[in-house]
């Protein structure tokens, strides 16, 4: 008889989006994945380093792409970490701050992997609820959770929280406000600026997204030098592998490749949504590479499984506050062709 911690017994587990064995076969459109190749300088720099050097640990500290990232965002390389995802950064903020019992918070709906990493830690989990302006509700005028997560822009709905509204937030935490910023690339504004002015203010990032690197599993995370050296304790010592520490390095350099693959995204995501609305959708402005749209009869799930019959796949969610619609990540101009093709088939008309 084996007797698990009773808080790993009691969870359920997360679970990601739909991988599709036969993958090639679907416009895949569920996972919010880049549809264009990461640069050809990060395949090179992949290809240089899967050699005889293979043998030996890589870099513990991960030194190059951490002084790529600060000479690009204006940061001392103390102030930044690098990550095997940015899955495994918000772990460890959560090892690093919250203790069992202890309070983290998050707003509803984001991204629910934040109460995955709670549970596993014991911690406490509150959320807080949306107005239909999307401002989170009842956030106590002085809060002591010991981490709020703030998803900005929000995923799965694609709006974004004003620059204000984060540092008024901020304001009010007597603990750390995590802004994790998956998906900043794709929008107007970000936080970095208030991880320099405010003390408690951590920003994280993915290179899944805007770097087109979801399979080689890179993040990170910008923070006052305490914050870092806090992380470094707790992750693997060897977290980054000799490839990953190459791609991160080369893709951060790569500006121009990058800016124009984001530029296309941003796009293709204007044309689309305006694609939807013909339709008779209801889309939710999106700072993201994904829109959140609502069909005319509000059944989320009849779209999804439209879409699946002619092989794209979109995420539908079945928690209430969001199974009225449908997230879709922006894919090719091709690919949202198709997509509003079989959407147009779909109806109801209005
Ligand atoms: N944060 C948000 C809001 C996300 O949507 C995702 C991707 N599912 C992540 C973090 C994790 O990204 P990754 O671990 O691939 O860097």
């Amino acid at each position: 008889m084996i007797t698990l911690r009773r808080n790993i017994a009691e969870m359920a587990g997360y679970v990601p989006g739909f991988q599709p064995e036969d993958a090639a076969s679907y416009i895949k459109l569920n996972t919010n994945e880049n549809p264009y190749p990461p640069s050809p300088q990060v395949i090179d720099a992949i290809l240089q380093e899967a050699g005889e050097g293979l043998r030996r640990y890589p870099d513990a500290a991960s030194r190059l792409a951490r002084e790529e990232a600060g000479k690009l965002y204006g940061f001392d390389p103390s102030w930044v970490i690098m990550a095997n995802g940015s899955d495994e950064v918000l772990n460890n903020l959560i090892r690093a701050f919250a203790g069992e019992g202890e309070e983290i918070a998050y707003v509803h709906p984001s991204y629910s992997y934040y109460g995955t990493l709670a549970e596993i830690q014991g911690a406490r989990v509150r959320t807080f609820e949306l107005t239909d302006s999307f401002e989170p509700v009842g956030i106590p005028e002085r809060y002591d959770a010991r981490l709020f997560f703030l998803t900005n822009p929000n995923a799965p709905l694609g709006f974004a929280y004003s620059q204000r509204y984060i540092a008024e937030l901020a304001g009010r935490l007597s603990g750390v406000l995590v802004v994790d910023e998956a998906y900043a690339d794709f929008a107007a504004e970000n936080s970095l600026e208030l991880v320099r002015s405010l003390q408690n203010v951590v920003v994280t990032r993915t290179f899944s997204k805007s770097y087109s690197l979801a399979g080689m599993r890179l993040g990170m995370a910008v923070a006052r030098p305490e914050v870092i050296a806090a992380l470094n304790k707790i992750r693997d010592h060897y977290n980054l592998d000799r490839l990953a520490q190459a791609a991160a390095a080369a893709a951060l350099r790569d500006q121009e490749y990058f800016g124009r693959c984001v530029a296309r995204i941003k796009e293709t995501r204007g044309w689309f949504s305006e694609e939807l609305e013909k339709l008779g959708y209801r889309v939710i402005p999106s700072s993201g590479n994904y829109v959140f749209a609502t069909p005319p009869d509000r059944d989320g799930a009849r779209v999804y499984q439209g879409l699946y019959d002619s092989k794209i796949l979109v995420r539908h969610f079945s928690d209430p506050k969001l199974s009225h619609g449908v997230r879709i990540s922006i894919g090719s101009r091709e690919e949202m062709e198709r997509t509003v093709q079989v959407l147009s088939q779909l109806g109801p008309a209005r």
